[in-house]
């Protein structure tokens, strides 16, 4: 089975992912971290964080790096309530292990990082259009297309033919504000030369003295009676 992913690039990527799935996924060999990711994997505080922290998923280390650390120093012997619980459980240096865990999190590339919430401003589908979709994919009828590209379900990012997985995330521009409607006039013309070849001229006319008319010349092999037309409204 692994031979076949592997013969038919099975990858995991996508474009962005929700923030639970950035958690979910295994923080060891993370595919989306940097070079320096592989000096994390198996050094002395990674071990103490994998057997005494029970770090298994990049939400675990998002965990450790969230919790409370008032009155906290960067001591062995740190009085601090979360440093006193962390001793309790095995580890020696608890002050080293969340520096640890910062640093994994900073290895990873920003799609990747659960601190980093992108896109926010993604439009989506309201659950009204949702429903309107699910309604007409029953009835065979056109359906609105979702113009989010969140993964929100993990099994949705295995791609076949895949890449190594791209470290910048894409970032959807803000939707344009409403515009005024506008009229475009396209014009065409065409006549033939003194051999019978094609000669036709589009054009493109807002209003009058409005710089952006123009005219729109065909190339000579590709002029028809309305190629014109087509080419100006292309
Ligand atoms: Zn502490
Ligand atoms: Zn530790």
């Amino acid at each position: 089975m692994l031979q076949t992913a592997r013969k038919f690039k099975l990858t995991f990527d996508t474009l962005t992912l929700s923030k639970d799935i950035k958690e979910e996924l295994p923080i060891y060999f993370h595919m989306g971290g940097n070079r320096d990711m592989g000096q994390r994997n198996n050094s002395k505080c990674a071990k103490c964080l994998r057997d005494f922290h029970e770090v298994q998923a990049t939400g675990d280390v998002l965990a450790i790096v969230e919790r409370d650390y008032q009155g906290h120093s960067r001591r062995h012997n740190c009085a601090c309530r979360t440093c006193r619980e962390d001793r309790l459980r095995g580890c020696s240096a608890p002050y080293l292990c969340l520096e640890e865990a910062i640093k994994m999190l900073d290895c990873l590339y920003e799609k990747w990082d659960p601190r980093i919430e992108v896109n926010q401003r993604t439009p989506r589908l309201t659950e009204e259009w949702k429903q309107k979709n699910t309604n007409t994919i029953e009835a065979d009828d056109p359906v609105l297309f979702d113009p989010s590209i969140h993964l929100e379900n993990r099994v949705d990012g295995f791609r076949i033919f895949g890449e190594a997985c791209k470290p910048t995330p894409a970032h959807q521009i803000e939707p344009l504000e409403e515009e005024e409607e506008e009229t475009i006039y396209i014009g065409n013309s065409h006549r033939l030369d003194s051999d019978g070849d094609n000669l036709s001229v589009g054009s493109i006319w807002y209003n009058q003295d409005d710089k952006r008319n123009m005219p729109v010349t065909v190339p000579r092999e590709l002029a028809s009676p309305d190629a014109g037309a087509a080419a100006a409204i292309l």
